[in-house]
C-alpha cells in the first residue's frame, strides 16, 4: 500500500497527529486519503511517566496506560487510520513522489512522511542524520537531540513533531506539537484553505 501519511513513532505526539488526522477522513478531501502510523511504543517516554499536571488526565495516570488507551481510542473511534505494531523504522529514504520506509519487518511508500521520536540518543534512522542537531530548549548536560525544522517541515513532505521537533518536554506540548502538525497536512489536502476538525455537542 502506498500512504499519503505515515506517522513513525507511537508516544504522545504521534498518538495525537494520528488522532486529529483520522478525525477527518469523514471530510470530502481527506475521505481517501491512507493514513498509516508505525506504532512502536518500547521508547516512548510515557512508559516510565505518572501524570498530575496535564490539563484533562486524572492525577495520577500512568504513562503506560496512555499507551494502551491511546492505541484503543485510535482503533475505536478511527479505524481508517492502520496501526502497524511490532516494527521499528531502521530507515526514511527519498523517493519519486515521496518516502520509502523500512522497518524491521517491511518497506512502505508514503507521500508524507511525519517523524515523531523523542529526543533521546542515539537516533539511528537512515537517511536523516543530515537533520540532527542539539535540542534548542532542552538542559545542554542532558544531551538532547532534534531534527532542523522551520515550523515542523523539515523539507517538502518530511514533518517532525514533538521533542525530537525541538519542543521542551511537557505532555501537552508533545500533544499539542503533534495535532498542529495534523492540521497542516489537512489544511494542504483542503486546498490549503486553514482547517481544523472540531466535535460539537
Ligand atoms: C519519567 C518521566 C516523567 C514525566 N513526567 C511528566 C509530567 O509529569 N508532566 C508532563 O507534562 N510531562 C512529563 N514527562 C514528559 C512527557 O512524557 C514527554 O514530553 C512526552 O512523552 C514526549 O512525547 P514525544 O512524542 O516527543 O515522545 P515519546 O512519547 O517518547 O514518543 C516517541 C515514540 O517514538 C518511538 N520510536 C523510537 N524509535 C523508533 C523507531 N526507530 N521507529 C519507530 N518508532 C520509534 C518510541 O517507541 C515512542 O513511542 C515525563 C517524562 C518522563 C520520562
Amino acid at each position: 500500500m502506498i500512504f499519503d501519511v505515515l506517522i513513525i513513532g507511537g508516544g504522545v505526539s504521534a498518538m495525537q497527529c494520528a488522532l486529529v488526522l483520522g478525525s477527518a477522513k469523514n471530510k470530502a478531501f481527506a475521505a481517501d486519503k491512507n493514513i498509516g502510523i508505525i506504532m512502536h511504543q518500547r521508547a516512548s517516554h510515557l512508559q516510565d511517566a505518572l501524570f498530575n499536571n496535564v490539563l484533562g488526565l486524572p492525577p495520577k495516570t500512568l504513562g503506560k496506560d496512555i499507551l494502551i488507551k491511546g492505541k484503543e481510542q485510535l482503533a475505536t473511534l478511527y479505524p481508517d487510520v492502520q496501526q502497524i505494531e511490532n516494527e521499528k523504522v531502521l530507515s526514511v529514504l527519498n523517493i519519486k513522489n515521496g518516502y520509502q520506509i523500512t522497518t524491521n519487518n517491511a518497506t512502505y511508500s508514503s507521500k508524507i512522511v511525519i517523524v515523531a521520536l523523542n529526543y533521546s540518543k542515539p537516533f539511528t534512522i537512515e537517511g536523516l542524520a543530515t537533520f540532527i542537531e542539539p535540542h534548542g530548549s532542552a538542559n545542554t548536560s542532558k544531551d538532547r537531540i532534534q531534527l532542523k525544522n522551520k515550523n515542523h517541515l523539515i523539507k517538502d513532505g518530511l514533518y517532525c513533531c514533538g521533542t525530537i521537533a525541538g519542543c521542551r518536554s511537557q505532555f501537552a506540548i508533545a500533544a499539542g506539537s503533534g495535532a498542529s502538525v495534523a492540521t497542516e497536512i489537512l489544511t494542504i489536502w483542503n486546498n490549503n484553505i486553514p482547517t481544523k476538525i472540531h466535535d460539537k455537542v
